[in-house]
């Protein structure tokens, strides 16, 4: 499975989620296992998709070479992400990541990680609708929303969407 984490995460694919997950092992003379995932997960623009792996070991000679493959990804709706989401809980959490990078030696990677998310969501930062001033994160007693700048002067607020949430996150250091 991590492996097949890993392979989404360098992909650009992040907030995955294994959906499925089928081991089948097989005697055909010779030992094979085949392992099949599929997983939900933003892409790198951030929309919901939907992609399978599967993942094969031969065991002995005359059998099929090992491969892992990831396939392409198929859009799925919000509601179908956030369904998988709240049964399954996030693959690649921050510890996760941090795991991984630590086996990598990939630190730099996940700081320019964070530079690119915290520089995508400055990129989606919306406008005050009372004032037109750009807006900040800010979190309450109902957790993250956009705030406007001049507060307390202005008191305009915006929901703030689950990507630009995802976005926050993955940019704190
Ligand atoms: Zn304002």
């Amino acid at each position: 499975m991590y492996e097949v984490v890993d392979q989404l995460i360098a992909k650009g694919y992040s907030d995955i989620c294994i959906e499925r997950y089928v081991h089948k092992e097989e005697s055909r003379g010779y030992q094979d296992e085949d392992e099949y995932w599929t997983a939900v997960a933003r892409n790198p623009a951030g929309a919901p998709v939907r992609v399978s792996a599967e993942k094969h070991t031969g065991f002995s000679p005359g059998a099929v070479p090992a491969y892992l493959e990831v396939g392409s990804d198929q859009p799925i709706s919000e509601e179908d992400y956030d369904g998988v989401r709240a049964e399954k809980g996030i693959a690649d959490t921050d510890e996760y990541r941090r795991q991984l990078a630590a086996r990598l030696g990939r630190e730099e990677s996940i700081r320019r990680e964070r530079a690119a998310a915290t520089a995508k969501l400055n990129q989606i930062r919306p406008a005050c609708p009372a004032c037109s001033r750009q807006m900040v994160p800010r979190s309450g007693l109902r957790g993250w929303f956009w705030g406007c700048d001049s507060f307390p002067k202005c008191r305009g607020t915006k929901n703030m969407s689950g990507h630009a949430q995802s976005l926050l996150k993955r940019g704190a250091s």
